[in-house]
């Protein structure tokens, strides 16, 4: 089985579809870890292409919050707005939607995902110590985590942490993560719609686990036509900038 790794989408359609296109025949199922929407302009025509694709799918803290499943408060006055307007904009039916996605940690097939850390959908790893918990607990040997916006991710033998940091080419390409034997694996497949690690290409994962291969994506997209739609939406300009740098 090879599984189509997608996370935080954010509302972004064309880089949604830019990832959709360069994995096009490659996978046979799609896993979602969450924030289908929030910051981005299209959250309806996300939610509507995601409900669609039918995936495997856990929530983000943004899934949450535009649902009013937590507050706003712990999100900073930029984030707050464009929860705001996401949730005044968002269909009742696509409301409805994300309020009822299920919280991670799930399982399928062997593979095991969470939004944030393995034990606390709402915390991020960024650094070793806090991918140990999910390395040592998780009950499969691959798990695919979201929430930092940053393509790569940790390994774990003998009682040894490695840093795993993949640079794909330029254009649409990928870089290919061999797994090994008795090692166990916290992936994260990068952000679709608002990567933060520097490459403002969409971002993307495909397992392999048949052939124990992981591959890192990254898709260009229009970015300029996201960026004039969310200045039509005159959402925050600071999400503007962002997702043309990639941070
Ligand atoms: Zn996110």
């Amino acid at each position: 089985m090879r599984f189509l790794v997608l996370s935080d989408i954010h509302a972004n359609a064309t880089a949604l579809e830019a990832s959709l296109a360069a994995a096009a025949g490659r996978y046979e199922r799609i896993i979602c870890l969450g924030d289908i929407v929030d910051y981005g302009p299209d959250p309806n025509e996300v939610t509507d292409r995601v409900r669609e694709l039918a995936p495997v799918i856990i929530r983000g803290n943004h899934d949450k919050a535009v649902s009013g499943i937590t507050g706003l408060e712990s999100f900073n006055p930029v984030a707050q707005l464009a929860a705001q307007w996401t949730r005044a904009h968002l269909r009742p039916e696509n409301l409805t939607y994300i309020a009822q996605l299920p919280a991670g940690p799930a399982s399928v097939d062997g593979v095991t995902f969470v939004h944030g850390a393995y034990h606390d959908e709402d915390e991020y790893v960024f650094a070793p110590a806090q991918a140990l918990g999910g390395l040592m607990d998780s009950p499969s040997t691959v798990t695919f985590f979201g929430h930092t916006h940053y393509q790569g991710g940790f390994s774990f033998r003998a009682g040894q942490i490695g840093v795993i940091q993949l640079r794909p080419e330029h254009g649409p390409n990928f870089a290919a993560l061999r797994l090994e034997p008795g090692t166990r694996y916290m992936l994260n497949p990068g952000s679709v719609g608002q990567p933060r690690d520097g490459d403002p290409r969409a971002a993307f994962a495909i397992a392999d686990l048949d052939h124990q291969v992981i591959e890192f994506w990254r898709a260009p997209y229009d970015i300029a036509a996201v960026q004039r739609r969310m200045r039509d939406a005159s959402l925050p300009y600071p999400l503007v900038e962002r997702i043309g740098a990639g941070r």
